[in-house]
């Protein structure tokens, strides 16, 4: 079976406070297991609670982490200098990524642990802990992990694990490619223009997924006023989860504007929604502590 468990579902920045109790106030941070395997997508504020739990359960028992970060946005990067595990030189870390626009994956780290941000460096945390930049499948015990390119403004991965049996998805950070890429103001391009492949590409990347994290950062009138922004309407997230046909989608990365309330409404909306298009995506709002298995 997989397990999936949420650390931090925030987006943007951590938003700590009692308007955002039930979903909670920590940045991106998402645990896959799968028999010994864990694998965690990105290191926000999340990560932190993450390690706490994981130096409680394996004690001194050598750990192996497979931590894959989509970007390097603060709220991806951050919580990684508190990770104590990755201070303990008995565990094996590794870190998978983007490489930044101008630097390697291994400097964008190293920098924001340079001593004017904070007091120890990335060298003095475990000697093992190793950077990979992806360019191709990664495999890890049983598990297979490929990667797309998302529309955002930073080089920002998604990636789709599978055992072979059970796939989830983890792509947030992403605006619709058609939503950027088509002409503003102008004619509409054919449908077998560019932007409009790129999106389909995602479709394909989320195809039956048992699991896809997704953001749905804005409404859609909220994303008028922010396009380019490199994050989703609600719209296009549903369509995107229905057309590929997945079976649940679990709506994280919520925007900082967005409190409790709100975010029950939207949730709301995306059920909807589903059903409008004539979906049978089971949909949830990621809050921190949510648990979903897949047997
Ligand atoms: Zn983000
Ligand atoms: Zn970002």
């Amino acid at each position: 079976m997989m397990k999936v468990r949420f650390w931090g579902t925030r987006g943007s920045i951590a938003t700590p406070g009692p308007s955002t109790m039930r979903y909670g106030g920590n940045t991106s941070c998402v645990e896959l297991r799968s028999d010994d395997q864990i694998i965690i997508f990105d290191a926000g504020t999340g990560i932190r609670e993450l390690g706490n739990h994981l130096l409680q359960e394996f004690k001194s028992r050598p750990l192996t982490l497979h931590i894959f970060i989509s970007h390097t946005h603060w709220d991806h990067i951050q919580g990684f200098p508190f990770f104590f595990p990755a201070y303990e030189s008995l565990n094996n870390v590794i870190l998978y990524g983007p490489p930044g626009r101008d630097k390697s994956l291994e400097r964008i780290l190293q920098i924001q642990m340079d001593s004017d941000y904070f007091p120890v460096e990335l060298g003095d945390m475990s000697p093992h802990i190793e950077v990979c930049e992806v360019r191709d499948t990664v495999k890890v015990g049983n598990l297979t992990i490929e990667h797309f390119y998302l529309n955002h403004p930073a080089m920002c991965l998604a990636y789709r694990v599978t055992d072979g049996r059970r796939t989830v998805v983890y792509a947030t950070d992403n605006e619709p490619y058609t939503g950027t890429l088509h002409p503003v103001g102008g004619k509409k391009l054919k449908a077998t223009d560019f932007p409009t492949y790129l999106d389909e590409k995602f479709v394909e990347f989320l195809s039956q997924a048992d699991l896809y994290i997704g953001e749905a950062q804005y409404t859609q009138a909220e994303y008028e006023e922010k396009r380019g922004w490199g994050h989703s309407p609600l719209e296009s997230t549903v369509q995107f989860a229905v057309q590929a046909n997945v079976k649940r989608l679990a709506l994280s990365h919520h925007d900082p504007l967005h409190d409790d309330t709100f975010l029950d409404r939207m949730i709301q909306d995306a059920k909807k929604l589903i059903a409008f298009y004539g979906g049978k995506v089971e949909c949830l709002g990621a809050h921190e502590g949510m648990e979903i298995v897949i047997p």
